[in-house]
C-alpha cells in the first residue's frame, strides 16, 4: 500500500523508534535535507515559528517544530523537547515524535519516532554544508565535542569526504573515547589535540557541543577551512568566537534562526557581521550563490535545525516502511 492509498483508506501509518535504524540510511538523509534546504531557499517550503517551553515540571523543555514544504508536499510537526531524569529512568533525555498531515485534506497521514531522525537529520545538514562550502582536497577532520550526537556527525563527515585523519577536542577529556572509537570504526587514525592545534591541522571543522561560551578562537582557523557549527540552536549558546564568523562567509539552513537562536546571534548583536551577510545553504544548492569562491575563503555553516528537515527525513522513512512492508497502520 502507498501512503496516498493508507491515507485515502483513512489508515494511518506508523513507523516506531524502534524500526527507524533498519530502515534509514545517512544517504536517504541526506538526500531529504539537501531537497528540504533546495526548497526553503526557492521559497516553495517555509518553517512554522518554534514553540519551546520550559512546563515546569519533571524539568523539561517541550516544544514543537512544523513547517510546510509545498514542492515535496511535507506538512506536519516535530513535538517533543529534553527530560533530565529520563537516564535513571533508561530512556533518552530527547524525546520526540513527528506527526505528518496530508497537505490537501489535513488528515493526519503518519506518526513517526523522531529520536534517531532527529541525530540523522542533524548528521545530514552538516554533510550537506561539506559538500557544497568544503575543499574538495580535505584532508583532516576536526571535532569539537564528543557526546551523543559527535558520532553521528563524525560518520556523516567521514562519508561525504576522503579525510585521512581526524583530530578532536571536547571539554571534558574523559569523553574522547567516542570519537576515537568512532574514527576506528571508520578505519582512520584520531589524534586528541588542543584547540590551537585542532585549528592548525584541520582543512573541516565539525562543532556539537552544548557550550554557552566560545571554545575555538578565530586565530585558531586557517584559511580555506570549513566549519559546521552544529551545537548552536538556541538563545544564548555558542561554540565559536563571533570574530570568526567576521572573518568567514556565514551559510545556514535558515536566516531567522541562524541570527537569533543559532551561532550567528553572538556576532549580529555585536555589529560583527550583519543579516545580509549571511547566505542560506539553499541558494548554494540551488545554484544562485557561488558557495565557496577561494580556496582561501573560510566557509561557516551555522546548522540551527529547522523542522522541515524533520518532516523531510520522516516522510522518507515512511515511504520506505510501507515499501518494506514494517509499516503499522491503524484505522483512524
Ligand atoms: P551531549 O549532552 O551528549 O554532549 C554535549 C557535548 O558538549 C559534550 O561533548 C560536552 O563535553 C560538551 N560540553 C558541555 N558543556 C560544554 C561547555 N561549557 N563548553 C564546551 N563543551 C561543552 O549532547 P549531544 O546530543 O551530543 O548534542 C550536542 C549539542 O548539539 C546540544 O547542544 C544539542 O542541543 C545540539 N543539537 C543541535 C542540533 C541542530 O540541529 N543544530 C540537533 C541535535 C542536537
Amino acid at each position: 500500500m502507498s501512503l496516498d492509498q493508507a491515507v485515502n483508506a483513512n489508515m494511518v501509518t506508523i513507523v516506531p523508534e524502534g524500526e527507524i535504524a533498519g530502515l534509514m540510511t545517512p544517504a536517504a538523509a541526506f538526500d531529504a535535507v539537501e531537497a528540504c534546504f533546495a526548497a526553503m531557499a526557492s521559497r516553495k517550503a517555509y518553517n512554522f515559528p518554534v514553540i519551546r517551553e520550559a512546563i515546569g515540571h519533571a524539568d523539561a523543555l517541550y516544544g514543537f517544530k512544523s513547517g510546510f514544504d509545498r514542492e515535496n508536499l511535507a506538512l506536519g510537526l516535530k513535538s517533543g523537547g529534553y527530560w533530565p531524569g529520563n537516564e535513571a529512568k533508561g530512556l533518552t533525555n530527547h524525546q520526540s515524535t513527528v506527526i505528518l498531515f496530508d497537505a490537501d485534506t489535513g488528515r493526519v497521514k503518519a506518526l513517526v519516532g523522531g529520536n534517531l531522525l532527529t541525530a540523522l537529520r542533524t548528521a545530514a545538514a552538516q554533510a550537506v554544508s561539506l559538500k557544497h562550502l568544503a575543499r574538495p582536497d580535505s584532508k583532516v577532520l576536526g571535532m569539537i565535542g564528543a557526546g551523543h550526537q559527535s558520532a553521528f556527525q563524525m560518520r556523516a563527515a567521514v562519508a561525504q569526504m576522503n579525510f585521512e585523519k581526524v583530530v578532536g577536542w571536547n571539554l571534558h577529556p574523559e569523553m574522547l573515547s567516542r570519537l576515537e572509537a568512532t574514527a576506528a570504526e571508520l578505519g582512520l587514525p584520531f589524534e586528541p589535540v588542543s584547540l590551537a592545534d585542532l585549528g592548525a591541522q584541520s582543512d573541516v571543522i565539525v562543532s556539537i557541543t552544548s557550550s554557552f561560551a566560545p571554545s575555538l578562537l578565530a586565530d585558531h582557523v586557517k584559511p580555506g577551512t570549513h566549519l559546521a557549527c552544529m551545537g548552536t540552536d538556541t538563545k544564548g549558546k555558542q561554540e565559536v568566537e563571533a570574530e570568526l564568523l567576521a572573518k568567514a562567509t556565514v551559510f545556514t539552513d535558515e536566516i531567522a534562526q541562524s541570527i537569533s537562536i543559532g551561532e550567528a546571534q553572538h556576532a549580529i548583536a555585536r555589529g560583527l557581521i550583519a543579516e545580509g551577510d549571511i547566505v542560506e545553504i539553499g541558494a548554494v544548492i540551488n545554484g544562485t550563490h557561488p558557495g565557496r569562491k577561494s580556496d582561501k575563503e573560510i566557509t561557516l555553516f551555522d546548522g540551527t535545525g529547522v523542522g522541515l528537515q524533520d518532516l523531510a527525513v520522516a516522510a522518507k522513512v515512511v515511504d520506505l516502511a510501507l515499501a518494506q512492508g514494517v509499516a503499522q497502520t491503524v484505522a483512524f
